[in-house]
This record gives C-alpha cells, sequence and structure tokens, in this order.
C-alpha cells in the first residue's frame, strides 16, 4: 500500500463556526494504481488532496504514506515528504508567466537543494520525458494550453516522486489535447510505475484512465469501486445520477476507445 487513511475528519474554522468538510473518511491506494475521484463543487476533493499531498492536516485519524506516519512529521519532515514524494499537476498549469520551461520545471529542485548544473541537467530530462525537449528556453505565453501542461507534468516529475496528484489536470484543455495529455500520463505511468490520484469530473475522462473511482458526496467518500463495478452497483443516488447521464458500454468497447485514442 503506498498510501492508507482512516477516520479522517476535517472541519475548518468559519468565524465562531466550525465548518465539518471531511467526514469519516477511509481511503487507501495501491502502488501503480490509478485512482479517480469524482463528486460535485464543494463534496471535498480538494480538500482530501490537499491532505493526501501533505499540503494540509486533518482534524482527526490517521495518515500513512509509505510506510511514514504522516501526523507524527514535524513541518520541516512533512515538507520533505511532500517535496520528494508527491507530484502535483493544476488545472491552471501554475508556472510562472516569466521563467523559461526549464526554470519552470526546476522550481522543485531548487527546494530540494539541487546545485545549479544537476538541476539543470535533472530538468532537461524532465523536459525530455514529456517531449518538450525543444521548448527549454520558451515562456508559457509562447506555448500551448496543451505543451503548458506538459511542463506542469515535467515538474511534478523532476523529484522523481512515486505518487502524481492531479486536480482536474486536464479540465482546461480541449478535447483533443485531452487525450494527448491523458496518454502521457498513461504513458508515463508504466514507464516510472506511478501512482495517480486523479480529480476529475469528466465521466469519459475517468472511465478511460481509471483503475477505481472514487465518489465523493458532502465530504464523505460513498462509493469506491473498479469503473464498472462501479456502473453495475451504482449504491449511491449521486452516483446513480452521475451515470445514468451515459450510455452503457461494454468492456471490449472500452479497450477499444483506449486503443484509439493513443
Ligand atoms: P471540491 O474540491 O470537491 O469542490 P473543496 O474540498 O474545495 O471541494 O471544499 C469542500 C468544502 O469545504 C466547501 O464547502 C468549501 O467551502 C469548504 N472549504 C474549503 N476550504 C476551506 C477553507 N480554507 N476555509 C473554510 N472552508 C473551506
Ligand atoms: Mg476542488
Amino acid at each position: 500500500m503506498i498510501l492508507d487513511l482512516k477516520g479522517i475528519y476535517k472541519d475548518y474554522q468559519q468565524g465562531k463556526m466550525t465548518v465539518p468538510v471531511l467526514k469519516d473518511v477511509d481511503f487507501s491506494m495501491e502502488e501503480g494504481e490509478y485512482v479517480a475521484i469524482m463528486g460535485p463543487s464543494g463534496s471535498g476533493k480538494t480538500t482530501l488532496m490537499n491532505i493526501i499531498g501533505c499540503l494540509d492536516l486533518p482534524t482527526s485519524g490517521s495518515y500513512e504514506l509509505a510506510g511514514q506516519d504522516v501526523l507524527q512529521c514535524k513541518d520541516r519532515e512533512l515538507a520533505d515528504v511532500r517535496l520528494n514524494s508527491i507530484g502535483f499537476v493544476f488545472q491552471s498549469f501554475h508556472l510562472l508567466p516569466r521563467e523559461s520551461a526549464l526554470e519552470n520545471v526546476a522550481l522543485p529542485l531548487i527546494y530540494a537543494g539541487v546545485k545549479k548544473p544537476d538541476r539543470e541537467k535533472r530538468a532537461a530530462a524532465a523536459l525530455d520525458r514529456v517531449g518538450l525537449a525543444d521548448r527549454v528556453e520558451f515562456k508559457p505565453t509562447q506555448l500551448s494550453g496543451g505543451q503548458k501542461q506538459r511542463i506542469g507534468i515535467a515538474r511534478a516529475l523532476a523529484l522523481e516522486p512515486k505518487l502524481i496528484i492531479c486536480d482536474e489536470a486536464v479540465s482546461a484543455l480541449d478535447v483533443s489535447v485531452q487525450a494527448q495529455v491523458l496518454n502521457l500520463l498513461q504513458e508515463l505511468k508504466e514507464r516510472l510505475g506511478l501512482t495517480y490520484f486523479f480529480i476529475s469530473h469528466n465521466l469519459n475522462v475517468v472511465y478511460q484512465v481509471s483503475d477505481r473511482v472514487g465518489v465523493m458526496y458532502l465530504g464523505k467518500m460513498v462509493e469506491i469501486a473498479a469503473y464498472d463495478q462501479l456502473y453495475e452497483k451504482r449504491y449511491h443516488p449521486y452516483t446513480e445520477a452521475l451515470l445514468s447521464a451515459i450510455p452503457q458500454v461494454d468492456a471490449d468497447d472500452r479497450t477499444e476507445r483506449i486503443q484509439l485514442n493513443r
């Protein structure tokens, strides 16, 4: 198991009010798994992501990441865990507009204290992995949306983490570019043995890529199952509503679709 969360609660303080956001979430992932998380806006997906990504701590519960008890870590250790074990890919890329592709990708390496010559070599290698070896000197404004997200992915990979967290990573891209970025993520996953925690509101995307799908609703993980299982069982009314919006597709068709998108 790469990560294991048990009984996670997260409250936010809103003036004098306590707002419960995550309510008793149990969630774990095996190494190499591709798990997609769905759920309506405000259901707690980003809050859970922040906890998994060691950007925030739960109010209570337990969290083990790669065998380490995250909640026992000091701030400094937590920052180290985050930097070295987890890569983040965001919907809006979060690139520094005035810096080159190479400098953007090198940013986490600066935080990790990697010296300049080594940093540049490793950032260039990460850009090469996402097919942007010929764009190292380009600024984000000189690149397309798909290229910007590939820089985002290269940056996430710069320190060679095993866990990649994607928050709506392809949502800002148009459909054909989405497919390219999804295929790149899949290829990198196979090549580098990555594990993906992938938040998406797009059922088509989730269907194409995930080993399991988690559905969040009002701060709870109301379902977690392989897509096909989820399609058959759909215990929760929200899942029912979500899935009844699309036509049934069988397993053969799914394989075909994935190949078509390669
Ligand atoms: P999602 O990503 O599923 O849209 P979020 O995890 O962003 O949902 O938010 C879940 C709930 O927590 C929302 O009701 C939101 O208003 C609340 N929330 C998120 N962050 C904060 C915060 N820093 N302070 C107070 N409330 C927050
Ligand atoms: Mg969110």
